[in-house]
């Protein structure tokens, strides 16, 4: 019966092993999976920019050998270009936040923020890269001069509720958006009167890859938010949001500051 003992032994053994096995397997395949999203969403959002650039490159220069007076093409053309090169470049720090959180390599790096250059970076940032027809109201409410926070992180959330909320508005619509400080907390509202995220989506709204149902021809790559999620933790804060499909979205976020 010992033998029998031993058999069942290393039987269980084994089964514990394969399972191990099919565990780490899975992950590899779910890694993989991943790595081939990022690929295909990014160079999906690489083209449109692109093909923009191109397009409007070639115009300038056929524009710059004529004599007519094409002030104005010029100038239109040349603002497509920004716009398209502002695409890339925020959907490349998207993919380098991205492969930074991915990796949990995201750190805290506290600085001295000022506050007035950092709000106004940031809304020219976002305002220069508005393809439709909506304004932002901004109020900054008993903001001190400078906090003390990773102006990076905060950077990159706002930013991105910013231009999503810019992004699924409606024409003609204006965004509003909020900072104050209130007990040692950046508080910050943006809200839209948009499209909205219906209720049935709302539970899957951090997730990777996640886009609605409702985005139409809206581009996106739907990294924006899991980058905001990662964010938000990295600086212990906290984000909340309320939707209504069809009306719009407010989204607020308090992080402590020193
Ligand atoms: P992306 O905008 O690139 O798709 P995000 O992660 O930023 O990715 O957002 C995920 C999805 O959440 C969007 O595709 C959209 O469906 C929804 N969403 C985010 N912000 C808003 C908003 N302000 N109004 C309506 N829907 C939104």
């Amino acid at each position: 019966n010992e033998l029998e003992e031993k058999v069942k032994q290393r039987t269980s053994e084994l089964f514990e092993a394969n399972k191990e096995l099919t565990k780490a397997l899975e992950k590899e395949r779910e890694i993989n999976e991943l790595k081939s999203r990022i690929v295909l969403n990014v160079s999906h959002g690489f083209k449109t920019p692109l093909t923009s650039i191109l397009s409007s490159a070639q115009l300038l220069q056929i524009y710059a050998e004529k004599e007519h007076p094409l002030k104005q093409k010029i100038g239109k053309h040349a603002s497509k270009i920004e716009h398209s090169v502002r695409a890339l470049n925020n959907l490349l720090t998207s993919v380098l936040f991205f492969g930074k959180a991915d990796e949990n390599k995201m750190e805290y790096k506290p600085k001295k923020v000022f506050m007035a250059t950092f709000v106004k970076d940031l809304l020219d940032n976002v305002k220069a890269g508005i393809e439709n027809d909506v304004t932002i109201k901004s109020e900054v409410v008993n903001l001190p001069k400078t906090v003390t926070t990773d102006p990076d992180l905060l950077y990159q959330i706002l930013e991105n509720l910013l231009s999503n909320a810019v992004k699924y508005s409606k024409d003609g619509k204006e965004v509003d958006f909020k900072l104050s400080m209130e007990n040692n907390r950046l508080v910050a509202t943006v809200s839209d009167k948009g499209i909205g995220i219906p209720k049935a989506e709302q539970g899957k709204l951090f997730d990777r890859f996640f886009r609605g149902g409702n985005v139409g021809i809206v581009e996106g790559t739907g990294l924006g938010l899991s980058i905001v999620k990662k964010c938000i933790e990295v600086l212990e804060g906290e984000i909340s949001f309320e939707s209504e499909a069809g009306k719009g979205t407010t989204f607020q976020v308090s992080v402590p500051v020193s």
